[in-house]
């Protein structure tokens, strides 16, 4: 294992003993929960606006792996701020990148601060999906429900 290797260990661990954002969310709906059954995690996501618009806190309510756990704590520091179309778009070359896909799926990732702690994760496809459930489920809890336009 190389010091780097090392490193992001020690920051993924620190995530997942102390992770930012972490709440209680009894208000989200039980059909709202997202899981990833291969390993067990599962998660609550609530993003709160400001006035502005911008994205100003993300909260979730993590069970399961460090991976899930981290990669959700560090998703809330990395989107606070954004307006919703950055985060979607984040979201989406996160998930890429842990998949390995892209130019340069890993030197996104540590051009991200402390996303690069999961720039190893894409080379164990099991844990792929551990990284992504919180992605994910931004990308659900922005998404505007059916029916409805948040054009204006
Ligand atoms: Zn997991």
């Amino acid at each position: 294992m190389s010091d780097f290797d090392e490193l992001y260990q020690e920051i993924i661990l620190d995530h997942y003993r102390r992770p930012r954002g972490a709440a209680r969310l009894d208000e989200v709906p039980e059909g709202e929960i997202h899981e990833n059954p291969t390993c067990g995690d599962s998660l609550k996501l609530k993003v709160e606006y400001g006035p502005d618009g911008r994205i100003a806190r993300v909260l979730h309510e993590s069970r399961g792996c460090a991976i899930s756990v981290a990669s959700a704590s560090m998703l809330t520091g990395a989107v606070a701020g954004l307006v919703p179309a950055e985060a979607l778009s984040l979201a989406g070359e996160v998930e890429a990148a842990l998949r390995g896909e892209g130019d340069d799926p890993r030197g996104f990732l540590e051009g991200n601060g402390e996303l690069a702690a999961l720039a190893g994760v894409a080379a164990f496809p099991a844990r792929v999906k551990c990284a992504s459930l919180a992605w994910r489920a931004l990308e659900s809890a922005l998404a505007p429900p059916p029916g409805t336009d948040r054009g204006s």
